[in-house]
């Protein structure tokens, strides 16, 4: 059978990862075989989402009947319904159900309506409590198929530790990421020097660490002296895969959905308030924003590097009327011509337009000039990929040292 959980967790605590782990425990101890514990993240765009939109299935040999009662029996213990935005919902069934339903969830929007009705239609095992949301992640982990995978080993805190302080030794991270990537990911930031592995919020997790194989991890894993976890759980995802994204078309996308868009750098781009870039690209026809927000931190630099006509693929979330960069493509990179008003010789300053097709004209001692100055800067950006650094990178997206996407 297939055991689906989600939406257990609120903003003061759970993880809905952290009853997974429990659950498997004591399927186990019911004599049970947990073949494969799966965590899957759902379009990151969903409002409803506490963190980061993760739902898990567990593969299991045994009675349906009593895993089902066993898995509502632990939403009902650890899942925190006090919040209003926490809406469990759990699904057993007995083969995969239709993929079509996972990669909805990856990429679009589901109503509660479609979940039921494919669970009926399947003849599962559910329940869902108050407005039963979770069960559009719970149906969505037991349909999902992953043609590309990674693996995290969830570490977990000891109850009476959750919201404290998290004891986890620094240096201990940057020597797993030393010894491990490109193996491993996102155990740090090396730019930025910052710990991306540990969380802030007060739910069970302690640490994660990502990586290419369970071997790795664990290898990674080794290295990382912290408080002693109350227990951990390798989880196969599909972390780091880009599964959230769509192929997409300047002035063909819709709000909340992941893309990779061809076009155009139509202007230079420009820094607004806040430190976020911003930027066109066009496809003759159409016209869309690109933004890189300040948490992107040192993508902006190569963001504010690109050019006029350079051709470039844009990867992100369409938001607000514009795809919040994940990374991007520089396919074919144009040449970095400026042109200007030309300086007077004559008084060593730059002259300004004397009007419409009349050139330019020295506003201190009248000189004229037709031509403006034209000078070709080098590049500093070669053709490639380019990424936003670990500490800005979302669940699903895949990270360059995984290999480079598609079409770039
Ligand atoms: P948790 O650890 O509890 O899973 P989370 O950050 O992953 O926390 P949830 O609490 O699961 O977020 O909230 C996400 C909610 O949105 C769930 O009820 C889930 O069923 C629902 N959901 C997920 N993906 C979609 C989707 N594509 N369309 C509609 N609802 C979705």
């Amino acid at each position: 059978m297939l055991i689906g959980i989600d939406d257990t967790d609120s903003p003061a605590g759970m993880c809905t990862t952290y009853l997974g782990a429990v659950l498997a425990r004591r399927l186990i101890r019911e004599h049970m075989r947990v073949r494969e514990a799966r965590l899957v993240r759902l379009n990151p765009n969903v409002t409803f989402k506490t963190r980061g939109n993760a739902a898990v299935a567990l593969d299991v040999d045994g009675d349906p009947e009593k895993g089902f009662a066993l898995a509502c029996r632990i939403v009902e213990e650890l899942a925190d319904f006090s919040c209003e935005k926490t809406n469990p919902g759990v699904v057993v069934v007995e083969s995969r159900l239709d993929p079509a339903f996972y990669q909805k969830a990856v990429t679009d929007f589901c109503e509660i309506g479609e979940a039921t009705e494919l669970l009926e239609r399947s003849g599962a095992r559910y329940r869902g409590w108050k407005n039963r949301r979770g069960l559009v992640g719970a149906t969505a982990a037991v349909a999902s198929f992953l043609p590309d995978k990674t693996f995290e080993v969830l570490a977990y805190r000891e109850p009476d530790r959750w919201g404290t302080p998290r004891e986890v030794d620094k240096e201990s991270l940057f020597a797993a990421e030393e010894a491990t990537f490109p193996h491993t990911w996102d155990t740090v930031d090396l730019a930025n020097q910052v710990v991306v592995c540990v969380p802030h919020t007060p739910d069970p997790v302690l640490f994660g660490i990502r990586g290419e194989s369970p071997a790795w991890v664990m290898t990674a894993r080794a290295f990382i002296e912290s408080e002693k976890p109350a227990l951990e759980q390798i989880w196969v995802t599909n972390q780091g895969t880009d599964a959230h994204l769509l192929p997409g078309a300047c002035g063909h996308l819709s709000e909340g959905l992941s893309y990779r868009v061809r076009g155009t750098v139509t202007g230079r781009p420009a820094t607004g308030a806040g430190g976020h870039v911003s930027f066109t690209i066009s496809d003759k026809e159409r016209e869309v924003r690109c933004m890189a927000y300040e948490p992107t931190k040192n993508f902006r630099e190569i963001i504010r590097a690109l050019v006029p006509g350079d051709e470039i693929i844009a990867v992100g979330s369409y938001k607000k009327e514009s795809i919040n960069l994940e990374k991007i493509c520089l396919v074919v990179p144009a040449r970095d011509i400026r042109i200007q008003a030309p300086f007077c010789t004559a008084c060593n300053k730059r002259m300004t337009s004397a009007g419409k097709d009349k050139g330019y004209k020295c506003r201190k001692c009248g000189a004229h000039e037709k031509d403006p100055e034209v000078q070709e800067v080098p590049r500093t950006l070669s053709a490639g990929w380019y990424e936003v650094p670990p500490t800005a990178r979302r669940h699903l997206a895949k990270p360059l040292c995984r290999g480079v996407p598609d079409g770039g």
